[in-house]
């Protein structure tokens, strides 16, 4: 499970990486340096479409106390249309998850922070229809 405070309405429902200008490569997290073309990569905004399939997976069985309601639970490395990785909650059932189902993104809110009124919003994947 990845968490992370979205700051703005436009990141919060999205995967936002990014890409390099001058060798195409897609990245999630974002990140500012790309690492094949250093100097001469030309990093921009990329939204990711947040369709992939299942890389390779595990089943959780003893869940961290955040989620014990919902264990055992599915984690997985999920491969993006766009060639990056990404490591997600995959919301199905233990036996119904295997390498190479199509999945994809969605969005939730995980939790409210009091007083300051962070919101931070997670994404998990769930099956798609083949
Ligand atoms: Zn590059």
């Amino acid at each position: 499970m990845v968490v992370r405070t979205w700051r703005s309405m436009q990141e919060r429902y999205n995967l936002i990486g990014s890409k390099c200008k001058t060798c195409g490569t897609v990245y999630f997290p974002a990140r500012s340096v790309c690492p094949e073309c250093r100097r001469k990569g030309e990093l921009e905004d990329y939204k990711l479409n947040g369709k992939g399939k299942v890389y390779t997976y595990s089943v959780v069985y003893a869940a961290p106390k955040d989620f014990e309601k919902q264990s055992p639970y599915v984690i997985g490395i999920v491969e993006l249309e766009e060639g990056t990785k990404i490591t997600s909650q995959i919301d199905c059932e233990p036996e119904e998850v295997k390498i190479g189902m199509p999945v994809e993104a969605t969005f939730r809110k995980i939790r409210e922070d009091g007083c300051d009124g962070v919101i931070s919003y997670g994404y998990k994947f769930v099956p798609t229809e083949q």
